[in-house]
């Protein structure tokens, strides 16, 4: 096996059995001592592993990984994957404003997609000359066509088309099919560029999709590349030239406990795209979130008490739905672990916040090695839609995030206080 083939370990490991876990080599013990729980803590080096597997993958042809912002927005992990060169898919005017404090220089990698763009957000991307709009719907294309023509800028336009492909994945976040609010009918997209190439404020750059999320097979991914280059075949005998195609994101991974080999996933991934994208000569892009950056961050949490009821045993831990609603949200299942084992059997608990919702809960029914009041647990695979997702709900301060580089760690933001809760308010 050469060195690329070997599946790299997670980042969150015990370096020696009954040690404490370690996110490459610092301590969360120490982390969570310091900065306090509920606390992330992302690693660096793997964020920027996954982002070299998907470049190295995609080198035999001009690509573009753009970032799914959304997955995590954190300025200090946008600066990270600007720097190795990466872009951003953006989807609101807030993360275009996050791109642009994190990384400037970038501006012009960003593809902007999302079905409800206002005029002010228009109005920033044209004049942060961005990349590409992704547009949803055609009464989109007109808003985009008349800001500009206001600004007097010319606005690169891709149409997300929806391929009609079923990509199987949790219903919240499957998006490809006809049935689903996003993208144009691919049916109807010549007509749309056809009438677009008489605007002169309008340029056709793009085609783009996007499936879903978590999704594991590579197979949907083609399917949907094949009938996007079909279409780029059918604009180019109109006289369409179609400079870049856009793959979207939703690449997923595994929750579960053992190894994970990210690299073959993405050799898969790429393979699949790249056969479909055969005689098509442009650009690549594809916007990756989760698979950057969820397996590089964990949730550290303190168990605040161990409480027995009826059959049940309840571990409850200062971390909430409100830090991370994944569970919740989409039954979604995540690694528990102890930050410092202790010796005994593994007993079968709930895990759950101290929010009063019974949707409140890490885990269900799960063998959880043994815990007392006062340890810490970390919640695995939860740099991606975890603090992004975050709320005050309950009137909680959002937690504190932590990025480790190397055998370094540095807060990328503090803990909110208690002033932070209460600033917006008026009496
Ligand atoms: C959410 C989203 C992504 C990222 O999805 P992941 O599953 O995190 O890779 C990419 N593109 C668009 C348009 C999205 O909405």
């Amino acid at each position: 096996m050469t060195k690329s083939d070997t599946p790299s370990p997670r980042p969150f490991q015990h370096p020696l059995p009954g040690s404490a876990l370690c996110c490459g080599s610092v301590s969360l013990e120490a982390l969570a001592k310091r900065y306090g729980t509920p606390l992330y803590v992302y690693s660096a080096d793997q964020i920027l592993e996954r982002l070299s597997l998907f470049q190295q993958a995609l080198q035999p042809r001009d690509h573009l990984v753009c970032y799914a912002v959304k997955a995590n927005s954190a300025l200090a992990i946008l600066k990270l994957l600007a720097e190795r060169g990466a872009g951003f898919d953006i989807v609101s005017g807030g993360e275009l404003e996050r791109v642009l404090a994190a990384a400037p220089e970038a501006a012009g990698r960003v593809v902007y997609s999302g079905v409800g763009k206002t005029a002010e957000e228009i109005d920033r991307a044209l004049t942060a000359e961005i990349l590409e709009f992704n547009v949803e719907s055609e009464a989109e294309l007109a808003l985009l066509a008349a800001r500009a023509a206001r600004l007097k800028r010319k606005a690169r336009f891709a149409l997300r088309v929806n391929p009609d492909v079923f990509a199987e994945t949790h219903p919240y976040i499957s998006t490809g099919l006809r049935e689903h609010k996003f993208g144009i009918d691919i049916r109807q997209a010549p007509r749309i560029y056809k009438s677009a190439a008489g605007s002169r404020w309008l340029q056709a750059h793009g085609v783009s999709v996007h499936l879903g999320s978590q999704i594991r097979s590579a197979n949907p991914f083609g399917v949907a590349i094949e009938r996007v280059n079909k279409l780029v075949r059918q604009l180019r005998k109109d006289g369409i030239v179609i400079e870049s195609i856009d793959a979207g994101g939703g690449l997923g991974i595994d929750y579960h406990a053992g190894v994970f080999d990210a690299a073959a996933k993405v050799r898969e991934y790429a393979a699949a795209i790249q056969d479909a994208l055969a005689g098509f000569e442009g650009r690549l892009l594809i916007e990756p979130g989760r698979f950057l950056v969820a397996q590089a961050g964990a949730l550290v949490a303190r168990v605040l008490q161990v409480k027995r009821s009826g059959k049940k045993t309840f571990v409850i831990t200062d971390a909430a739905m409100n830090d991370m609603i994944r569970p919740a949200l989409y039954q979604a299942h995540h690694e528990i672990v102890p930050v410092k084992p202790r010796a005994g059997k593994p007993r079968v608990v709930d895990v759950v916040g101290p929010v009063c919702e019974t949707g409140d809960f890490f885990a269900r029914d799960r063998k959880l090695a043994p815990v007392e009041p006062g340890d810490l647990v970390a919640l695995l695979d939860a740099g991606a839609y975890g603090m992004a997702q975050s709320s005050n709900y309950n009137s909680r301060l959002r937690a504190a995030e932590v990025l480790v580089e190397g055998a370094k760690a540095r807060l990328i933001r503090r803990r909110e206080t208690m002033a932070d809760l209460l600033a917006t308010e008026i009496l």
